[in-house]
């Protein structure tokens, strides 16, 4: 499949560049070997110069490696794609690859818990600034911006409170400094969002979420233009976060029902902010496909649906959330997100745990939000579950 151009995107999701070996396995090939055997001493030598075409060992490129990079490249428009062991690697890949000592960041103050440490305590120690913005409003991302401000890095909607930014006016303000937009596009999957048609030069991906959807690996990418995506490669190769090519097999497979899931796990989730909203313990329920959402108009805009996560606050307090969470039989406690089995979390003692108190203020991380990464098991189920707790408080 060398036309991607005439294919829709649940069919690129399914077959894009599959080439099939010798064997004609109708499955893709799942390379798992560290290093790749030579024919000659030239033949090594021509690879090793670059001047021919190949694999030469896994931590630099490996074919199945290469064949979900080519696959997630084509899904989210992009160039080119780099896939590494995590999420974490592919923010720190980006970081380190892109940026040196006296460089500025504007970072959103709600991104993920480890991207703000990560960019708040360990990028210091190599002379790169990170400003945190709270909210969403584009004007206090430009009041934020310096001259030597390299990245503007968000994420959208954001986690847990599923703020939507504005990719193609951060895009614009990023752009007249010199800077690149990077947009962590972890919770709308290129299913529903595709952020470099807005403007974005970067998009990453923690796969551990839902690319593969079924909490079975770890994995991470960047995609975008070719050069800064060759930048990434060049550290990555180097230093080591590579994608081990078992899980780039699983995650192909989770590829292939991404579209599907991403819709359905949309429907449970904007049917369960609805019965949700109409709680009289909950003060707010957050999730981007209600009306009620203060960006709502923005989502529609950016989004074909609103995503799985839906947060809510309730009126009591930490106790109030702790009952709802403590009281779930079936839905998992956990701060994994992105999986058909549906999670409950209280972030401000777990994935917020570890930002400062004033920061998670700031942030809007109150003692009684409760996070849902909404599942795939029947509707009902998921808040009868959420019923038991919430009709005590
Ligand atoms: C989980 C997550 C990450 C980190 O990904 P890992 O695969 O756990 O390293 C980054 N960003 C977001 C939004 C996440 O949810």
């Amino acid at each position: 499949m060398n036309d991607n151009s005439q294919y829709q995107f649940d069919t690129l999701a399914i077959r894009a560049g599959q080439e099939r070996s010798q064997f004609g396995e109708h499955s893709e090939a799942l390379y798992l070997t560290s290093s790749f055997v030579f024919q000659n001493a030239a033949q090594a030598a021509a690879l090793f110069a670059g001047e021919i075409e190949g694999y030469t060992y896994s931590r630099f490129t490996n074919p199945t490696v290469t064949l979900f990079q080519d696959r997630l490249a084509v899904l989210e428009g992009a160039e080119a794609c780099i896939a590494t062991a995590s999420g974490m690697s592919a923010i720190l890949a980006t970081a380190l690859a892109l940026l040196q000592s006296g460089d500025h960041v504007v970072a959103a103050r709600g991104i993920f818990g480890a991207s703000q440490a990560l960019f708040g305590t360990i990028m210091p120690k190599f002379g790169v600034t990170t400003t945190f913005v709270p909210g969403c409003d584009p004007e206090s991302f430009r009041k934020a911006l310096q001259p030597n401000t390299k990245l503007v890095f968000i994420e959208t909607p954001s986690n847990p409170l599923t703020e939507v930014h504005d990719m193609a006016a951060l895009a614009d303000m990023a752009h007249a400094v010199g800077a690149l937009l990077v947009v962590d596009n972890c919770f709308c999957t290129p299913a529903l969002q595709r952020p470099l048609e807005f403007g974005a030069d970067l998009v990453i991906h923690s796969a551990t979420k839902h690319l593969d959807g079924q909490g079975r690996v770890m994995g991470g990418a960047v995609c975008g233009a070719k050069a800064p995506v060759e930048e990434v490669f060049k550290f990555m190769r180097t230093a080591g976060p590579s994608l081990s090519p078992f899980n780039a097999w699983v995650l192909l497979k989770g590829l292939e029902t991404l579209n599907l899931r991403m819709q359905a796990h949309s429907a449970n989730a904007l049917e369960l902010a609805r019965r949700l909203e109409k709680h009289p313990a909950i003060e707010r329920v957050f999730y981007p496909g209600l009306p009620s959402h203060p960006q709502h108009a923005l989502a529609q805009r950016q989004q074909s649906a609103g995503g799985a996560i839906v947060s809510f606050e309730m009126k009591q307090g930490r106790d109030a959330a702790w009952r709802v969470v403590d009281n779930c039989k079936l839905l998992s406690i956990t701060s994994n997100l992105g999986d058909v089995k549906t999670t409950i979390t209280h972030p401000a003692t777990t994935t917020h745990g570890r930002v400062a108190p004033e920061a998670r203020a700031e942030a809007g991380i109150t003692e009684g939000l409760v996070r849902i990464a909404v599942g795939l098991e029947a509707i009902d189920d998921i808040e009868a579950d959420l019923q038991r707790g919430l009709s005590s408080c």
